[in-house]
């Protein structure tokens, strides 16, 4: 089998309100996809997660030319000489993340000619539902509409509720307060900044919301500020959840020797792919720190995260778009059934997703 073309599609999104959170407030949801064309007639999709036009230029630009005429079985040797050709000068960024695409839809044409579904080519169906965490809950002015939205997601069965905060760090601690209250003791609360704060300002907010039992503490300062996690940690005494913006086994490595992460969180469509997923897994494993994919973008990433956590018992829980802010479900083939806080793994050929002429003529440009 070869690689006949290479396409890039952009989709968009716009939202009724911008999702807000310390860093931003994107008023639109866009993602890259890949579909790569073989001879054979099956075609595959990926999705690049990072700005869609600069994913475009360097699918079509640099990746393509290595791709056509390839094999897509030979995934390993595809990942390595795109890597390797621009490992002195994008070793991260935005060329992983085009990679990234380019090997999930490598994986996607792989299991469906097998006829079997991704996760049976990477370790096998470990586990048929994983268990999500509702993601959806942006900073709002009112901490009262935050505690409704929280209460609601427990309400459809999530055990785990994330939320976006650092807007106002001096006045955040009452939506914390307030979210704690709606959804009782027993729901876990995740409370992610964004890369938001910088040290003073990470510290002083981890140990307010301290007493409201806090299940992680996400990106609390910026990317690069590695060293500064273990500081953190040790300052409030919150488990530290980090990652997205982290590239390869080799970024996580490095990540995991600073010693201040309790949970990391590479995305499959960003940090190299299914191919670097399973890598970076067996990375955290050694240092023994549990895996819990990013999955923020269209329902192509979250087929592939839901395939490699099907195959990764270590790897959980897996975040979940509950409100269908960026594209998901029309992404897929069957989409996931979601309850009780699971998520099932769909069991259709490849990565079970497709993209129809009617949901590109609705999102496309
Ligand atoms: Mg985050």
């Amino acid at each position: 089998m070869k690689i006949t073309d290479v396409e890039v599609i952009l989709l968009t999104k716009e939202l009724s309100a911008p999702l807000r959170n310390a860093k931003q407030a994107p008023r639109r949801r866009v993602a890259a996809l890949v579909r790569l064309h073989t001879d054979d007639g099956i075609s595959g999709l990926g999705e690049s997660w990072c700005d869609p036009e600069q994913a475009q230029a360097i699918i079509l630009g640099r990746l393509r030319p290595l791709l056509l005429g390839e094999d897509p079985f030979n995934v390993e040797r595809i990942w390595r000489r795109a890597f390797d050709g621009s490992a002195m000068y994008d070793p991260k960024g935005a060329f992983v993340a085009g990679l990234s695409g380019v090997d999930l839809a490598c994986w996607d044409i792989m299991g469906k000619a097998l006829g079997q579904p991704v996760c049976k080519l990477i370790g096998g169906l470990c586990r048929d539902r994983i268990p999500a965490y509702a993601s959806d809950l942006h900073w709002q002015e009112d901490p009262v509409a935050m505690a409704r939205d929280a209460a609601r997601f427990v309400e459809n069965g999530f055990k785990l509720v994330k939320t976006h905060l650092g807007c106002e760090p001096e006045d955040d601690v009452r939506r914390v307060r307030a979210l704690r209250e709606a959804i009782g003791p027993d729901v876990g609360l995740m409370v992610d900044i964004n890369t938001g704060f910088d040290r003073p300002t990470a510290t002083r907010f981890g140990r307010r919301i301290s007493e409201f039992d806090i299940y992680w503490y996400e990106e609390p300062l910026s990317p690069v500020d590695v060293d500064g996690l273990a500081v953190v940690r040790a300052a409030t005494g919150l488990p530290i959840a980090t990652g997205e913006n982290e590239y390869t086994r080799y970024g996580f490595r490095h990540l995991f020797e600073c010693g201040g992460v309790d949970v990391a969180m590479p995305d499959i469509a960003r940090a190299g792919g299914i191919t670097e997923m399973k890598k970076i897994c067996a990375v955290a494993e050694a240092f023994g720190v549990p895996v819990s994919p990013h999955n923020y973008s269209s329902g192509v990433c979250s087929a592939a995260t839901l395939q490699v956590m099907a195959a990764t018992p270590s790897t959980g829980p897996l975040e979940w778009d509950t409100v269908d802010a960026s594209i998901v479900d029309e992404l897929f083939v069957e989409p996931p059934h979601v309850r009780d806080g699971y998520v099932s793994v769909p069991q259709l050929p490849g990565l079970g997703v497709e993209l129809t002429n009617e949901v590109r003529a609705k999102y496309g440009a």
